[in-house]
């Protein structure tokens, strides 16, 4: 349905009559209405014309003056945008944005002004707001003390949501990180864990958007599914075809933060105003550094973005992340992305040594991997000669070393070294020179201190002075990323993630990786590329294979996540004792392992339960399952890239008599049905591969 690309109804002159503004999408789905109705600014989202987020507060104080009440519409300029762009490193290589824009102009009873700008694609809603100089070309600068921007979802909208930390505590005082759990099908009215809202991304499930165009479903088996359980029922073996999807998905996230802005994140749910954007604590950064950001003016404040589907399909598939920003300089070199080795996860810090370097250098090599990672403390325990050395021999392997850095600084207590090379310009002049002298291309920076506006100057200090050598950035104990595959050339990735260290630490969080697996394609992976730290292989979380508590998840599910975690220089955690221990069938597809892709498709999914991807790397699909559910799930697999008839390649924990093999993935060829789909068994913790042909 075709509709008309801007409705305006504005221009009374009685400044107490309402005005209204409004654009649709390209596709006419998504719908944005703004109005300044008692002289509150507000906006909605509509899709299909039923409302998914309700009249919700615009306007921000600054130290200028305030744009919160007592504001007026006064013009609305309608846009469009379109325009292809190139990525190397996410979850697509062409991308094609393509969007309907509205400024909408704002005065408040001072005569100061500001204008909202949206841009509304398909599947995205975003806004931010620009700030022009006032009477008299002053101020040329501003300070934003709070932002009303809220966002209020229909009743019943469950959650999946994980909370902001209290600061400077933690492992020697270092978070926040982006490091606690994400809870799914939670209430809106239950509280962060900390009281300190929560962290982006944001996603909600609304049962009925209350419209008859989207039917309430909550999650149970629709009737048009074709997915069956095997003998013991899994309630979630539905969706497959996505024919009867729930009333629509929300994912809240914002976008083109870097130096000119703090990292913001969620409040808690609040009655009257919904969620709202709040900006970080005074601890963070060690007490230290602005809770507030500044800007220059004429300025601009990031891209607030809200994904909108019927489905999850859009949430998985957005690029909004990247539409919305430019980048901020060209590449000094071509970067490469691959597989990395990473001995640190299972040997830990004993492990920083030549000899162990050596060892998973040499795995690397064996595997056609591109790098190795030498973690903490090489600075002591190697020594930087010696690493000289390692980096050469790295070489002559065909190799690329990176190596680990601590950002301190003054921002927390963690003790690694080498410290205190990345936290002025002067000491990342001298480093990254030493590290172009001895060919290393690739850095981890770990323990950052937050949101605070100080704090993304250093993300951006690092990356700008590392391009300057050639260098490439993976960040840890971070912030997420907000548009900064683009932004930042040689950015690659972050962690701010749950990630794999804590199932080497817990048994209990080596239990929860599943379900954080079958979380991260819809939340945190959906937004940026996430540094997740290895597809790992060992049974026992323990150099020796033998004593600690064990991975939970079989192998499959392991391969799979290869695929399902996203990020261009990916981490394969395997060990040198797992070349003898694998087949031959996991060891191909190891070896093969694409770390780029063209294209994502989500096939099926519920967020914590299973998620079934496509990808795309130059013509050959990789298909790949999780399940994180108590029982075996059995899914039909729509392949629309295969023709009927088509054989490919599976691998899976199910023998061919329906038993469980976790620790021998099961190889077999499958043939498209005519309809189109593939059968296909998940054990409990379980997943696949499907690969375009048999190796
Ligand atoms: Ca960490």
């Amino acid at each position: 349905m075709k509709r008309l690309a801007l409705i305006i109804s504005l221009l009374l002159p009685l400044s107490s009559v309402a005005r209204q503004a409004a654009v649709s999408s390209p596709d006419g789905t998504l719908a944005v209405a703004v109005s300044d109705d008692n002289g509150l600014l507000t906006y909605t989202v509509a899709l299909d014309g039923a409302e998914v987020v309700m009249p919700s507060r615009l306007g921000f104080a600054a130290d200028f003056g305030n744009f919160l009440q007592g504001l007026q519409i006064t013009r609305s300029t309608p846009g469009e945008a379109d325009r292809h762009y190139q990525m190397r490193q996410v979850k697509q290589s062409h991308i094609h944005y393509r969007a309907r824009l509205l400024d909408v102009e704002v005065e408040n009873a001072q005569g100061q002004r500001m204008t909202v700008q949206f841009s509304v694609t398909d599947r995205d809603v975003a806004y931010r707001y620009l700030i022009p100089r006032q009477k008299g070309d002053n101020p040329k600068c501003a300070v934003i003390l709070s932002e009303a921007s809220a966002f209020r979802l229909p009743p019943g909208t469950t959650t999946f949501l994980t909370p902001q930390s209290n600061p400077m505590v933690g492992w020697e005082r270092t978070k926040p990180s982006y490091e606690e759990a994400y809870r799914a099908d939670a209430p809106m009215t239950d509280r962060s864990l900390f009281g300190q809202g929560f962290t982006f991304p944001c996603l909600f499930k609304i049962p009925s958007a209350g419209a008859s165009s989207l039917p309430a479903a909550a999650g149970k088996p629709s009737a048009g599914a074709r997915a069956s359980a095997g003998a013991s029922a899994s309630p979630y073996a539905a969706t497959v075809s996505q024919q009867s999807p729930p009333g629509a998905w929300l994912l809240i996230s914002e976008t083109g933060v870097g130096s000119q802005y703090c990292g913001s994140h969620l409040s808690d749910y609040d009655p009257q105003e919904g969620y709202t954007i709040a900006f970080p604590m005074p601890g963070e950064n060690n007490g230290l550094g602005s809770t507030t950001p500044g800007i220059p003016l004429p300025g601009a404040t990031p891209w607030r973005t809200i994904t909108v589907g019927r489905s999850l399909a859009p949430i998985v598939e957005t690029t909004v992340a990247y539409d919305l920003v430019e980048p901020l300089y060209e590449p000094k070199a071509s970067y490469p992305c691959g597989r990395y080795t990473w001995s640190w996860l299972i040997w830990q810090d004993a492990s920083i040594n030549y000899a162990d370097q050596v060892s998973f250098i040499d795995l690397a090599a064996a595997m056609g991997y591109e790098f190795c990672l030498v973690d903490n403390w090489w600075d002591q325990r190697i020594g930087r000669d010696a690493v000289a050395r390692l980096a050469a021999y790295a070489r002559s392997k065909g190799v690329g070393l990176m190596l680990w850095y601590n950002s301190n600084g003054f921002e927390n207590d963690a003790p690694q070294t080498p410290r205190h090379c990345m936290n002025t310009a002067v000491a990342r002049d001298k480093e990254m020179a030493w590290l172009q002298s001895i060919g290393v291309g690739g850095i981890k920076v770990d323990f950052f201190g937050g949101d605070k506006q100080e704090t993304m100057r250093l993300y951006e200090d690092i990356l700008q002075d590392a391009n300057r050598y050639g260098i490439q950035c993976i960040f840890h104990g971070c912030t997420i990323p907000r548009g900064w595959e683009r932004m930042y050339p040689n950015y690659v990735s972050s962690e701010a993630v749950l990630a794999s260290e804590n199932v080497y630490f817990s048994e209990d969080a080596a239990s929860r990786e599943p379900f954080d697996l079958c979380m991260h394609p819809f939340v945190r992976n959906a937004v940026g590329t996430m540094d997740w730290g290895g597809v790992i292989l060992n049974r026992h979380m323990a150099k020796d294979n033998r004593s600690r508590h064990t991975r939970k998840t079989t192998n499959a599910f392991e391969l799979a996540s290869g695929i399902t975690n996203q990020a261009a220089i990916q981490c394969v955690a395997l060990q040198p004792n797992n070349l003898q221990e694998l087949g031959e069938a996991e060891l191909a597809y190891l070896r093969r392992l694409p770390s780029t892709w063209d294209e994502t498709r989500l096939i099926c999914g519920y967020p914590g339960r299973y998620v079934v991807l496509a990808r795309r790397h130059a013509d050959e699909w990789y298909i790949a399952g999780l399940n994180a559910t108590a029982a075996p799930l059995t899914l039909s697999i729509p392949l629309d890239m295969y023709s009927p008839g088509q054989a490919v390649t599976l691998l899976g924990d199910t023998d061919k008599k329906g038993r469980p093999a976790p620790d021998a993935t099961v190889q077999t060829t499958l043939k498209v049905s005519r309809k189109g789909d593939v059968k296909v068994t998940m054990q409990p913790d379980g997943g696949f591969v499907i690969l375009q042909d048999a190796e």
